[in-house]
């Protein structure tokens, strides 16, 4: 759906496809198809703008195109649609880039792997638990799962991505595997909150934070279901939460990566390599950062944004 601010004859914002009702003088109402119910253009302006200043509360409501239009905050150019506004004028992804270790220029294992040759050599010794001098390799970083939250039919969707050994390479991956470009998102399924009972953190459904979030998982894909917490079947498990996927403008990204003094990260070289950081200026390719001159900079390969052009 298309939301566009139009101005009426009453001088209230319209958002475009909101059917309003007129039911209490000097108040309109609409249904609201992500609360599930009916609300005043009013009470919608204010959980927006509550949304956006990071009340977790009314989380569903942050970023929301038809919020913003009752908040009288919509600029077409600005908002909603403002991705979709973004020039990609380069390439997300190099296929000679290895998804693991981001270096570029090297023969690549393809066959779901898309690592190169000496990331792939560390992976089989690490799996037949010796290496060429028949030691056990105790340096490699074992393999695991992780989740990437990406846009499928224009709805946040959260995909697995298995063998991935840094926080670079589920992105990579899902950049190199897709055939036409991913967009990823920063959403989470629902609110965070702490269960005291299980001493672990869970997801709880943002409509109606009593219940909880389930995790559904099928080819790779991960589906939240909400449950009430009093009618869960024997083998119902609390979805795990994870981090969401970072997502930062260029800008921003300098100062994130700056702000890592120990190197917890990836690396940071005098080659621009992809960080486990998306473009928040076009959201379908990972910010590349490199030490030039003692200090980060940061571009993007697809929308050309860089920390050196302001
Ligand atoms: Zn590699
Ligand atoms: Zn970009």
């Amino acid at each position: 759906m298309s939301v566009a601010a139009e101005i009426c004859a009453d001088a209230e914002p319209r958002a475009d496809g909101v059917e309003y009702l007129q039911w209490v003088p000097g108040k309109r109402h609409f249904r609201c198809e992500k609360l599930c119910g009916t609300w005043s253009t009013d009470d919608c302006s204010s959980r927006y703008m509550r949304a956006m200043a990071s009340d977790e509360r009314v989380s569903a409501c942050r970023f929301c195109p038809i919020g913003a239009v009752h908040a009288g905050k919509v600029d077409p150019d600005q908002t909603a649609i403002s991705s979709a506004k973004v020039k990609i004028t380069g390439r997300p992804d190099h296929d000679s880039r290895c998804t693991r270790c981001g270096r570029l220029n090297l023969r690549i294992i393809h066959s779901g792997a898309e690592i190169c040759v000496s990331c792939w050599n560390r992976q089989r010794e690490w799996r037949l638990g010796r290496n060429s001098k028949g030691k056990a390799p105790i340096t490699f970083v074992p393999l695991q799962v992780r989740r990437v939250g990406i846009m499928v039919d224009g709805v946040p969707s959260y995909q697995m991505i298995a063998d991935t050994q840094n926080e670079v390479e589920p992105l990579a991956k899902c950049i190199r595997f897709a055939r036409e470009s991913v967009a990823f998102h920063d959403e989470q399924p629902g609110i965070t909150v702490w269960n005291a009972q299980t001493r672990s953190f869970e997801y709880r459904d943002r409509a109606n934070p009593s219940r909880v979030m389930l995790e559904l998982k099928q080819d790779g894909v991960i589906r939240y279901v909400s449950a009430a917490t009093d009618n869960l079947c024997p083998g119902d498990i609390a979805a795990v939460v994870r981090m969401p996927t970072l997502r930062l403008s260029v800008y921003t990204a300098v100062d994130w990566l700056g702000m890592d003094e120990e190197g917890d990260g990836a690396a940071i070289t005098v080659e621009w390599r992809p960080q486990a950081i998306v473009c928040a200026s076009c959201n379908i390719a990972l910010v590349q950062a490199r030490r030039f001159a003692g200090r980060i900079e940061c571009r993007c390969p697809a929308c050309k944004s860089s920390s050196t052009v302001h």
